[in-house]
């Protein structure tokens, strides 16, 4: 069930705090090649979140989300909103800091720009250092979720699959299709991978390093576009918001560390 953190007078958290979910989305404003918006991070992540929350059985309260994140590989592009890796840090730390102090004892983020990964996750370090045994806090990329439906369902080989590519582009034409350009999608080769790391939001990485997006094309995107459907959006939607429904479900029941 969904409740909206904003939406509560000061009195309603009373009845939430012992055993609500807090969960809020980080995404990203930055360059997604010539067919998609900016904000298609927040877009896809806000809407995933959303309807998870509606879907679980426990009560979500949703915090509004968080539209900016950690973007410099894009800053070959105009449109980039990046914080500095610490602020963001900084950012998850004190809004799951505040969910603590409110009196919620869980919290799940969720992630839905790649580059955000990081400083996240030392947001979850440093809120677990401070709040060990006080707040239950899960971090996680709602992608990671629905590895088995992307498999099925993607027509793309590896390296198709990342960065405003099959995926992130069906995923728009099924949400917001007013905001998708089909004439501006280009067809392109899968994103080259090498023995340690596959360039896909499906792929190994077995090592980390750091490069701009506009190494793999001009325009920006990495993977294959052109392969993308409204049908697949659909799918990856239903099978992501499911499958964060069913995590949040797992947080609400779970005993804390
Ligand atoms: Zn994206």
């Amino acid at each position: 069930m969904i409740v909206h953190w904003t939406e509560l007078t000061k009195n309603q958290f009373d009845d939430l705090r012992e055993s609500a979910v807090v969960a809020v989305n980080f995404s990203s404003t930055e360059q997604h090649s010539n067919h998609l918006p900016v904000g298609t991070d927040g877009y896809i992540g806000e809407e995933v979140l959303t309807e998870a929350a509606r879907r679980a059985k426990h009560t979500v309260v949703l915090m509004p989300p968080v539209r900016y994140g950690y973007s410099p590989h894009h800053k070959f592009a105009p449109g980039y909103v990046t914080l500095r890796q610490r602020v963001l840090t900084d950012l998850c730390k004190d809004l799951c800091g505040c969910a603590a102090a409110n009196g919620f004892r869980k919290m799940a983020v969720m992630n839905s720009h790649g580059g955000n990964t990081a400083a996240l996750h030392s947001a979850v370090n440093e809120v677990g250092e401070e709040y060990e045994g006080k707040l239950d806090l899960a971090l996680f990329t709602y992608w990671d979720l629905i590895g088995d439906a992307l498999a099925r369902v993607r027509e793309s080989p590896m390296g198709g699959t990342s960065h405003g590519g099959e995926f992130e582009t069906s995923l728009m034409m099924h949400l917001r299709p007013d905001l998708v350009v089909p004439s501006l999608i280009e067809e392109c080769d899968p994103a080259p991978s090498d023995p340690y790391n596959e360039i896909d939001l499906a792929g190994k990485k077995k090592y980390i390093s750091f490069y701009t997006f506009n190494r793999f094309n001009a325009s920006g995107h990495v993977g294959q576009p052109h392969l993308a459907t409204p049908e697949k959006g659909k799918i990856f939607f239903e099978e992501a918001a499911q499958a964060a429904a069913e995590f949040l479900d797992f947080l609400g029941g779970k005993q804390p560390a």
